[in-house]
């Protein structure tokens, strides 16, 4: 059956430039097309009283907005067949230092709810798809989305990265108390600074959502 579904780099996943090609590239590689593709920061209140409203009185709430509000995040309309099935399958269960290596969020997220990406299921692709094309996302006919997602793939593929364990590491060191939660700050930004074209600024707002997340 051929479908929609939303899908979004994550903060982790647009900032860390390699890892957001890679998830871009698995999609190409599958053979799915996009209808829209591109780098978009919506607001606070449609994530918190929308996309991600059934988990208002979650604990991990507020932190998630936070954290997926932290920078602009790359936003792609996947077209293909099965495509919300198969790019769940793709991307992996939802913790990244819990998914296995061989999913997107396994290889390539950084820590528990920090996992690269959100990918609608089947419950919710339709309803996703309608509510982001009527209130976030601007479609330009003149664009050729395709196009947009190979040359993206192709800018950030031979990006510098690090490695994720070397994150999950420092993570674990924080939660042990080898570390303390302002040494995870200073390093992981630096990090993360290694592997981003983005300003300082969004660097550092990112890396404060992340550790808050983790922290949850
Ligand atoms: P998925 O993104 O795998 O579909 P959910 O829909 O259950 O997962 O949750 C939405 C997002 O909320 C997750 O991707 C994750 O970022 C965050 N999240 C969910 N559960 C937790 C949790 N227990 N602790 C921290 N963050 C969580």
């Amino acid at each position: 059956m051929n479908q929609k579904t939303l899908v979004f780099a994550k903060p982790d996943g647009t900032v860390r430039r390699y890892a957001g090609a890679r998830l871009v590239k698995a999609f190409i590689d599958s053979g799915f097309s996009f209808e829209f593709f591109g780098e978009i920061k919506p607001n606070r209140n449609f994530m918190s009283g929308k996309h991600y409203v059934q988990y208002a009185d979650k604990p991990f709430f507020r932190p998630t907005i936070e954290f997926v509000t932290s920078s602009p995040i790359v936003t792609m309309i996947v077209v293909g067949e099965d495509v919300v099935s198969r790019i769940r399958k793709m991307i992996g269960p939802t913790f990244s230092d819990q998914a296995p290596f061989d999913t997107l969020r396994g290889r390539y997220g950084l820590y528990k709810g920090v996992n690269l990406c959100h990918a609608s299921d089947e419950e919710s692709a339709e309803k996703e798809v309608k509510m982001w094309m009527d209130e976030v996302i601007a479609l330009d006919k003149t664009k050729d989305y395709n196009k947009l997602a190979s040359e993206y793939v192709k800018k950030y593929i031979d990006f510098q990265t690090i490695d994720v364990m070397r994150y999950r590491e420092l993570i674990k060191d924080m939660l042990d108390k080898k570390i303390r939660v302002e040494d995870l700050k200073i390093e992981m930004f630096s990090l993360i600074k290694k592997e981003s074209d983005f300003d300082e600024d969004t660097i550092q707002l990112t890396t404060e959502s992340i550790i808050n997340n983790i922290l949850s």
